[in-house]
């Protein structure tokens, strides 16, 4: 159930205003030991905000982190550094996220230096190997980010993910920056780690056809809220969310003769501040009914731990069960 609110400065000096931006607004999910999970939504909808609560850069209005058992906020900060080390990110932009005056050893060690673990020799023989697990050449390490490309700039945030041996890696939209013909082999990289260093990988895009080469299962947010969960073939072939299919049908087609629905939204993303009453989505959705309106849908199972937050789902016949997702001829 975890929530973040930021409060908006408030016109009057020390009293709290009480107007909000719900970033996240009670999510819930599990990830399992060596699985990928997508969380995938437009700009805006809470998944990063999201990502920095998984991994205790901020702190939740409400709600609970655990990892293997233990709740990690409000931990006592001793015992948290160590659970730090379970935990890394690999964040967007490989511009922004490398410190230019740091050359590429410095930077990848620095976890290490954090943490004191070995010593000046051990540090430099680690990001040696730590550079080529990620494909780049060991004798690269006195080099600076600017001399790299942006694909092996991102090799280089990985390398440093992993200078810890952690369980867990929170890729925050990883190949977003990136060319496509680069986001390939950057994708093809994490997949290879995850299988020779048993990751556990929560996956963070705004691109449905980015995540469908790398999750297990994908969770879909809409304006803070998970609005559907699934493995990734219910959400690719049996998705039960308005949105969920509209973020599908925005995907090309692979071929000429594939047929598809398409749903088209209307408008864009409305404010955090003031979201639609009932159902966040209705504004823009095509199925939208009174009900959507006044009351927020739940979510719910539909079957096999795949959720669904609809009202449709209470109707008889619901129209969604019409429209194909992917049809080929
Ligand atoms: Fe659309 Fe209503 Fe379902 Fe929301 S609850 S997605 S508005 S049909
Ligand atoms: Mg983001």
């Amino acid at each position: 159930n975890l929530k973040k609110h930021f409060y908006l400065d408030s016109p009057i000096p020390f009293k709290k205003s009480d107007q909000s931006v719900k970033a996240v607004d009670g999510v819930s999910f599990d990830v399992f030991p060596g699985e990928t999970l997508g969380v995938v939504g437009e700009s805006g909808c809470g998944k990063s905000t999201m990502a920095r609560l998984v991994n205790q850069l901020i702190a939740p209005t409400e709600g609970t982190v655990e990892l293997n058992g233990e709740n990690l906020v409000n931990m006592n900060k001793e015992k948290l550094r160590v659970f730090r080390k379970t935990i890394q990110m690999v964040f967007q932009d490989p511009f922004a996220s490398l410190d230019p005056r740091k050359t590429v050893g410095e930077l990848i060690a620095e976890p290490l230096v954090i943490h004191k673990i070995g010593n000046k020799t051990s540090r430099k023989e680690r990001v040696k190997e730590l550079l080529e697990v990620v494909g780049l050449r060991g004798s690269h390490s006195g080099r600076y980010p600017h001399e790299f490309s942006g694909g092996q700039r991102q090799r280089i945030n990985i390398a440093r993910a992993l200078a810890l041996n952690p369980d867990v890696i929170i890729c925050d939209e990883p190949v977003s920056a990136l060319d496509v013909s680069v986001q390939a082999q950057v994708i093809n990289l994490l997949k290879k780690l995850q299988k020779d260093f048993n990751l556990t990988y929560i996956f963070i895009s705004h691109d449905l056809n980015v995540v469908r080469y790398v999750c297990d299962r994908i969770a879909v947010m809409y304006l803070g809220k998970i609005v559907e969960m699934g493995t990734y073939k219910e959400i690719y072939e049996d998705s039960k969310h308005p949105y969920t299919r509209a973020l599908l049908s925005s995907i090309p087609k692979e071929s000429p003769n594939e047929i598809k629905e398409r749903i088209i939204l209307k408008g864009s993303v409305p404010s955090p501040i003031n979201p639609p009453s009932g159902c966040h989505f209705h504004e823009r959705c095509p199925f939208a009914m009174d009900v959507c309106k006044v009351k927020s849908p739940e979510l719910m199972d539909v079957g096999n731990g795949h959720q669904s937050s609809c009202h449709l789902l209470e109707l008889e016949n619901n129209p969604l069960s019409d429209i194909p997702i992917k049809k080929k001829e």
